[in-house]
């Protein structure tokens, strides 16, 4: 079954998120396990973390994602830079495990002045050292981008190559849809044939298999803007028919879905997106 929720805040501490999700009526839930814009991660509760996970009924393993920090950037130039995007990374994946979350999500970076070509090149082989030796549970999901500037990760064929390439080599890597960024990338999401048209073609490049999760945001830019602002689910420029399109596919392939608007409507946000499919709700 298709679970609903958003991303939620870990203000004094990880352990916190089950709660603030529940108190959102969230069905799933969505964490930074460090802050997102830098600085040392805090020593997690796992005890308070999976007893609330109990009490506010989340599946443990299932029902929660990790989201990477916003200074990845896994296709950069500068050495440092891309070392340490891959350290964090490894390092994200190995708390993940520990608090029993299936996905990490992250971005790929960006190319800055580079080649496409070459920096796509440097993603991979980025992909390729984090799971060195992997020995932990969880699983790197790529999340699509909005395009601005000469961001990686924005348009499927990409990630075709991402996943081809690691096919070959064994390695198993997670999609995840964010719809907003998709939109302003450039596909487009505003009728149920473009959504099905979309899905198609996630299937043929990616395989729908490899589609984890969806980040589920309208718009506030138009459509192919290249810029990533998230709008309450129906006020953008997806609107309801779209968005209600993307529940439904995502309800086919039992996905959860993930909302990252902002916080000061995401109770109505989070009603409605229940409202576009039937399934039975605990909550
Ligand atoms: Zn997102």
């Amino acid at each position: 079954m298709t679970k609903v929720g958003a991303h939620v805040s870990i203000a004094g501490g990880v352990a916190n998120a089950p709660g603030n999700a529940y108190d959102l009526k969230c069905e799933c839930f969505q964490l930074f396990t460090r802050s997102p814009r830098g600085g040392q991660r805090k020593e997690i509760d796992l005890e308070k973390f999976f007893e609330d996970c109990q009490k506010y009924n989340f599946e443990i393993g299932k029902d929660y994602i990790v989201h990477s920090p916003y200074y990845i950037n896994l296709a950069s130039a500068d050495e440092k830079i891309y070392q340490n995007s891959i350290r964090i990374l490894q390092d994200e994946l190995k708390v993940a495990s520990e608090i029993k979350c299936p996905y990490v999500i992250t971005h790929l970076g960006s190319a800055k002045d580079q080649d496409k070509k070459v920096a796509q090149k440097r993603v991979l082989a980025g992909l390729v050292a984090i799971y060195k030796d992997y020995q932990n549970s969880a699983m790197l999901t790529l999340e699509i981008a909005a395009g601005s500037g000469n961001v990686m990760g924005v348009d499927l064929d990409e990630f075709k190559f991402y996943f081809d390439e690691l096919k070959k080599i064994g390695i198993e890597v997670g999609f995840c849809f964010d719809t907003c960024h998709a939109f302003a990338g450039g596909y487009d999401l505003r009728t149920s044939e473009k959504v099905q048209e979309v899905f198609r073609e996630i299937d043929q490049k990616i395989g729908l298999k490899n589609l984890k999760c969806i980040h589920f945001n309208d718009s506030k830019t138009e459509f192919n803007s290249k810029k990533d602002r998230h709008e309450h689910i129906g006020k953008g420029s997806i609107g309801e028919i779209g968005l209600k399109s993307v529940a439904q596919e995502a309800q086919k392939l039992g996905i959860n879905i993930y909302l990252e608007t902002n916080h000061d409507q995401i109770k109505e946000d989070l009603i409605l997106t229940k409202s576009f499919n039937e399934a039975k709700r605990t909550r």
